[in-house]
């Protein structure tokens, strides 16, 4: 079976943010026809509302974010199902949009494919608006973001908190 390097968004600001992220790196690696490639540093942001989510809900713990590079056998969309079984492993909920979580998972980029299923949007619809993803997508994949994407998000507050662990 062809396989795809694939990068991941990792995402948690409830519980025991940093330790769910790590967490979720170690589990990327477990996927049945995956290997975690390479994983970047870990990340601090204040929350940030989108246009759906409810302003005054949009808050919450500072977010722990980081990005992984795994190579997988598995198809995008059978990728996102085995997301969101270890996010709701993490204990997520989704009572709202951009409700604080435990663990939020996203497909950035799938190989070069680009694809807009109801269920499955590649590239990732949001990623360029966000620093907590160019950031760490760019410290282990600088050759995928632009210059320009990182200088339309160089506003953002991002801290890096630790060096990459793999
Ligand atoms: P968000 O990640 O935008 O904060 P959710 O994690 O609740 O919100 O995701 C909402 C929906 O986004 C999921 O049910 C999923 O089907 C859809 N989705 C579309 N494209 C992607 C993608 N590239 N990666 C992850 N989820 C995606
Ligand atoms: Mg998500």
């Amino acid at each position: 079976m062809a396989e795809v390097t694939a990068y991941i968004a990792i995402g948690a600001n409830l519980g025991q943010a940093q330790h769910s992220v790590q967490q979720a790196m170690q589990a990327l690696g477990q996927m049945p026809l995956t290997r975690l490639i390479h994983c970047s540093s870990l990340y601090q942001t204040a929350p940030i509302a989108s246009e759906t989510s409810p302003p005054i809900l949009a808050t919450g713990p500072d977010y722990i974010n980081a990005v992984a590079a795994i190579v997988t056998g598995l198809t995008a969309p059978d990728l996102l199902l085995h997301l969101q079984a270890l996010e709701l492993a993490a204990g997520r909920e989704r009572p709202y949009p951009d409700a604080p979580r435990t663990l939020d998972l996203d497909i950035l980029l799938y190989g070069s494919a680009q694809m807009d299923l109801a269920q499955l949007v590649i590239p990732h619809p949001r990623m360029a608006q966000r620093a907590f993803v160019l950031v760490p997508l760019a410290e282990i994949a600088p050759w995928v973001v632009s210059a320009a994407q990182l200088a339309a998000v160089a506003h953002q507050a991002i801290e890096k908190l630790l060096s990459p662990t793999s």
